[in-house]
């Protein structure tokens, strides 16, 4: 079965610059109406931590999840 991923945005954190965006790979991050990112396809997520590394914030967390 397929690993699953969850990622969480700490919002208070999270600049709305889009670098996590831009580079994941399966277009599973998106800015929500507060300029925040957030998971809108949690479900394509292959859990490459692209995310993670590229955020200058340090505001996603990927976790592999059951
Ligand atoms: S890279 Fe970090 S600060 Fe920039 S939009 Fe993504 S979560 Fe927010
Ligand atoms: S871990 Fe990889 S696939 Fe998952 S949201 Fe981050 S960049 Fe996208």
């Amino acid at each position: 079965m397929a690993k699953r991923f969850s990622v969480s945005i700490n919002k208070s954190w999270c600049k709305g610059c889009s670098l996590c965006i831009g580079i994941c790979p399966k277009k599973v991050l998106e800015l929500d109406d507060q300029v925040k990112s957030e998971p809108a396809r949690i479900e394509d997520c292959i859990g490459c931590r692209q995310c993670e590394n590229v955020c200058p914030d340090f505001a996603i967390t990927v976790k592999e999840s059951e």
